[in-house]
């Protein structure tokens, strides 16, 4: 937008980096805001800055938590003798709409990809190693995508906890390839309740 003032090129360069903007949407919203009462902007504003100050990850399951522990560890309701092991925090949000699932989760920060350069150590694999080895956990419930990388990530960690765990597997379903987190509640319902264990 190098013909308009340039505070507003430079929030519709700011916008377009965000995913799934492009340079028309960036504009836009730009328009908008600057038509917009100060009070929404302001919002708006603070939002964003109260989010980036305000969450981080669980010390436990690192999910996002506003404070040292995310809510789902601090519910004293959830079943402690089940983890569920999801790529991103993202991926819990659909498997708590399920409604299918009380145990807590272990988020790893992504998935084993040799390619991009992302090994065991990149992922909070030996957090939940320990968590495991700590005793107290009858299943380990592997929910990472159904992608190349996720089944990879599935079969080190199924491998890593032999013997100390049942460790199972979301049931097919899911279409392959896709992400957990764009799933829609029926199938991964179905996805859980008919979890096979891993041998
Ligand atoms: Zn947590």
């Amino acid at each position: 937008l190098s013909e308009g003032p340039a505070p507003l090129g430079r929030l519709v360069a700011e916008l377009s980096r965000l995913p799934g903007i492009g340079q028309r949407t960036a504009q836009r919203l730009a328009f908008h805001l600057l038509r917009a009462d100060d009070e929404e902007a302001r919002a708006l504003a603070a939002a964003i800055l109260e989010m980036k100050e305000k969450v981080g990850l669980c010390e436990v399951c690192f999910n996002l938590a506003e404070g040292p522990r995310c809510r789902i560890c601090e519910d004293p309701r959830r079943d402690t003798t089940v983890i569920c092991v999801v790529e991103e925090p993202a991926d819990v949000i659909p498997i708590e709409r399920t409604h299918e699932y009380r145990g807590l989760y272990h988020v790893l920060g992504g998935a084993l990809s040799p390619i991009d350069g992302v090994d065991a150590s990149d992922l909070k694999i030996a957090e939940l190693l320990r968590r495991v080895g700590d005793g107290g956990v009858r299943e380990v419930i592997l929910a990472t995508n159904p992608t190349t990388t996720g089944e990879a990530t599935a079969l080190h960690i199924a491998e890593q906890l032999r013997g100390q765990a049942t460790v199972t597997r979301l049931a097919s379903g899911l279409p392959i390839g896709a992400d957990l987190e764009h799933a829609d509640e029926v199938t991964l319902g179905n996805a859980f309740t008919g979890r096979r264990t891993l041998e």
